[in-house]
């Protein structure tokens, strides 16, 4: 049994009530008072997340969850989600601009540049298969390629004396934890109770730990699979290993792209 959700732009949100908090269980915000639990929308709502667990997150973890999925969302994700239009408002006047450490005149500086004239691209790393499922040591670093795809909409415009710039880096630690999440709330809203969840480490370590490559890979093919119709997409299947039997989440954000697919082993039985 395979179960998938798929979402686009603007989609009507979809709620499942949980509870207590996915990832430490607890069943209040905070000790101090009544306040309930928060949401935490699976894939984040500035990309377009339309699938939200209703009460499901305590004070103390959102905190740990938004060290990395802010930097995430504000770095390598931030040129695809302006350059898509997602959950994007018009701006009153001016253009979306992104902050970049460049060489000008031969000084180091910070600029910002018009993010649409800026070149600039979404990078996905590329990986094998979780460790776990093909008897791989954990570590074995799994990652095989990279996927790369290039935004430049209106042509560049750089400014005189600029002589070069850094885009923003993918910090591959914090990326994991950011797929952890994920797969960890979508086998939740999908499993439920029956889950013995594996990523909740993982998930709350701060700094984030190194990449767990026994639980996070890909398809086990290098081809990232043809483009389709949605943003996103989420799948949940189960696969023996070892006389075990695993939930592995599938993740593809901007399928419609064409970008890879990301298999997680969200627990088992
Ligand atoms: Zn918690």
């Amino acid at each position: 049994m395979i179960a998938s959700f798929e979402s686009n732009d603007r989609d009507p949100a979809v709620r499942i009530r949980i509870g207590r908090c996915v990832y430490c269980g607890s069943t209040r915000y905070r000790e101090k008072d009544d306040r309930r639990l928060g949401d935490e929308h699976v894939i984040p709502e500035s990309l377009g997340g339309n699938l939200i667990l209703e009460q499901a997150a305590c004070e103390s973890c959102e905190r740990k969850i938004n060290l990395f999925e802010q930097s995430i969302m504000k770095t390598v994700l931030y040129a695809p989600r302006v350059h898509l239009g997602i959950r994007r408002k018009k701006r009153k006047r001016g253009e979306e601009t992104i902050s970049l450490d460049a060489t000008v005149d031969g000084k180091e500086v910070k600029i910002s540049l018009p993010l649409k004239r800026t070149p600039l691209m979404l990078f996905f790393m590329t990986m094998d298969s979780p460790g776990i499922l093909i008897g791989r040591p954990a570590d074995i670093p799994s990652f095989n390629g990279a996927w790369v795809k290039p935004f430049l909409e209106d042509g560049p415009r750089m400014p005189a004396g600029l002589q070069g710039m850094a885009t923003p880096a993918l910090d591959t630690h914090k990326f994991m934890q950011f797929l952890a999440k994920i797969a960890h709330c979508y086998a939740m809203s999908v499993v439920g109770e029956e889950l013995k969840p594996l990523l909740p480490e993982i998930i709350l370590s701060d700094p984030a730990p190194p990449p767990n490559f026994s639980l996070i890979g890909g398809p086990g093919t290098t081809h990232p699979g043809d483009a389709t119709v949605n943003l996103h997409e989420l799948t949940l299947s189960w696969q023996t290993s070892n006389g075990v039997e695993y939930a592995i989440v599938g993740i593809r954000m901007f399928a419609k792209l064409g970008a890879p697919i990301y298999r997680v082993i969200a627990g088992h039985r």
